[in-house]
C-alpha cells in the first residue's frame, strides 16, 4: 500500500509498505540471520547492488526494513536506520560524521550519555565538542568554529524541558555547511518533524514514546538524504549497532498507536500541570503547555502539541524529592519515559546523583527538580497520587 499522501494517523498504522507472500496482515518476524543466494550469479549481484534482495541481517531484513520505511515516512526523510538501542543511533551518527580535528557543537542539556560518549571517547579520537545553551541563538552562534561539522540538538532538552528553535538554527548552519541532528525523543514525529524544519538527520530512542510500551530498547536515524542515509548506514552496519528482528517487531506493533497514546498522555498532562502549577509545595513547573514556559511561543510555533513530560521543583528541596519518591503509588519511580504507564525520577538523588551539587545546579538540576512523564492512565487517579503523596512531604 502506498501512503505516501495519506495522513500522519493513516501512515502509523500502514507505512513501510510491506507486502505479504501470504497476506500476513502484521509485518512477519524473519528471525535469520542469513538469506541464501539462489546461485552464484545472485549472491554477486546482490553484493554488487545490482539486484535488490537481503544478504545478511546484520546488512538488512525485512522485518527491520518494515519498520525503517514507516519511521521514514513519519519523519518526511528518505529512508530509516534501526539500531539496537537510542545510544546505537546517536554513535552511529557521530561515528559516520565526525573524524579527526572535527568539532560538534550540541545543547548543553542533552542525554547524557550522548555528551559521555563524546567526551569520554570520541575525544581520544582528536573529535572536539562544545556544548552550550541551544535555546539561545546568539550562543550557538558563539559556539561554531571553522571545523564545526555538526550541530547536535535536543529538543525539549532533559530535564529541563528548553526549547531549541531548529528553523533558526538550521539557517545559520546552511550557510556554514554544517549537519544538523535532532534527538527528536522527547517529542516523537507526532509532535515534531525536524526535516521538515531544515534538519539534515533526525534520530529517536524508540525506547520512548515510539515504541511506548516499556519493553524493549531500540533506536532510529531517519536522514533527509540519500547521500547521508548511505553514510551513516555504513558506519551503523561496521560499527553493529543494528537491530534485531524481534525488537523491530514489537517496535513496528508499538508505533501503530503512537497518536492515540500521545493525545491521551497530552490531555492528562495539561490537567497535572494546571494542578502542580497550583500547589502550595511546588516552587516552580516547566511544563511547554503553560504560558509561564519561557519558550510557550515557540513551543506553540515548533511543536502541533505540548507532550506529556513535566519537570517541577519541590520546595522542600532534596529530602522532598526522595520523600515523594517513596509516597507515590500508581507512578512508577524508573528512569525512561514515553510509555503508556506514568513514571517519576528525582534526578538529584538518581540520575545525576554521580555529579556534585555544583556540577547539578551549573546544569539546572536544582535537589527539588521531579521529572514526571505522565501516561495513558486515568487522570484523576494520576492526580490523586500525587496529592497523597505531596501531602507527606
Ligand atoms: C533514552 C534516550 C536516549 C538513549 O536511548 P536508549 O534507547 O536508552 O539507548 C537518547 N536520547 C534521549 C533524549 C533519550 O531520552
Amino acid at each position: 500500500m502506498n501512503t505516501t499522501n495519506m495522513d500522519f494517523n493513516t501512515k502509523l498504522v500502514h507505512a513501510g509498505g510491506y507486502e505479504d507472500q501470504f497476506g500476513s496482515a502484521t509485518v512477519p518476524i524473519y528471525q535469520t540471520s542469513t538469506f541464501a543466494f539462489k546461485n552464484a550469479q545472485h549472491g554477486a549481484d546482490l553484493f554488487a547492488g545490482r539486484d535488490k534482495g537481503y544478504i545478511y541481517t546484520r546488512i538488512g531484513n525485512p522485518t527491520i526494513d518494515a519498520l525503517e520505511r514507516n519511521i521514514a515516512e513519519l519523519e518526511n526523510g528518505y529512508r530509516g536506520i534501526a539500531t539496537a538501542s537510542g545510544m546505537g543511533a546517536v554513535n552511529s551518527v557521530y561515528f559516520a560524521l565526525l573524524k579527526a580535528g572535527d568539532h560538534m557543537v550540541s545543547t548543553n542539556s542533552v542525554y547524557g550519555p550522548s555528551r559521555g560518549v563524546m567526551e569520554s571517547f570520541y575525544a581520544n579520537f582528536g573529535v572536539e565538542s562544545s556544548y552550550v545553551d541551544t535555546s539561545d541563538i546568539e550562543k550557538v552562534k558563539a559556539a561554531i568554529k571553522p571545523n564545526t561539522k555538526v550541530l547536535y540538538l535536543e529538543t525539549p532538552s532533559n530535564p529541563t524541558m528548553l526549547l531549541t528553535d531548529i528553523e533558526a538554527c538550521t539557517a545559520i548552519a546552511k550557510e556554514k555547511g554544517i549537519v544538523v541532528v535532532v534527538d527528536n525523543t522527547f517529542s516523537s514525529p507526532f509532535l515534531q518533524k525536524p526535516l521538515d524544519l531544515g534538519a539534515d538527520v533526525v534520530l529517536h530512542s524508540v525506547t520512548k514514546f515510539i515504541n511506548g510500551h516499556a519493553d524493549i530498547v531500540g533506536g532510529i536515524i531517519v536522514s533527509k538524504t540519500p547521500e547521508l542515509d548511505a553514510r551513516i548506514r555504513k558506519a551503523m552496519i561496521m560499527l553493529g549497532t543494528n537491530m534485531d528482528p524481534h525488537q523491530a517487531f514489537m517496535v513496528i506493533r508499538g508505533v501503530k498507536t503512537l497518536s492515540i497514546r500521545q493525545e491521551r498522555a497530552e490531555e492528562n498532562a495539561r490537567k497535572v500541570a494546571d494542578y502542580l502549577e497550583k500547589h502550595p509545595k511546588i516552587d516552580w513547573i516547566k511544563y511547554p503547555g503553560l504560558a509561564s514556559h519561557p519558550q510557550f511561543e515557540l513551543a506553540k510555533k515548533q511543536m502541533s502539541g505540548f507532550g506529556s513530560m513535566i519537570s517541577f521543583g519541590l520546595k522542600g528541596g532534596f529530602e522532598a524529592g526522595k520523600t515523594l519518591m517513596d509516597s507515590v503509588h500508581l507512578a512508577i519511580l524508573a528512569v525512561s519515559l514515553g510509555g503508556v504507564e506514568t513514571l517519576i525520577q528525582h534526578p538529584a538523588s538518581m540520575t545525576h546523583a554521580g555529579l556534585s551539587k555544583e556540577a547539578r545546579e551549573a546544569a539546572d538540576i536544582t535537589d527539588g527538580l521531579v521529572r514526571f512523564s505522565v501516561g495513558i492512565e486515568s487522570v484523576n487517579d494520576i492526580i490523586a497520587d500525587l496529592e497523597q503523596a505531596l501531602a507527606k512531604v
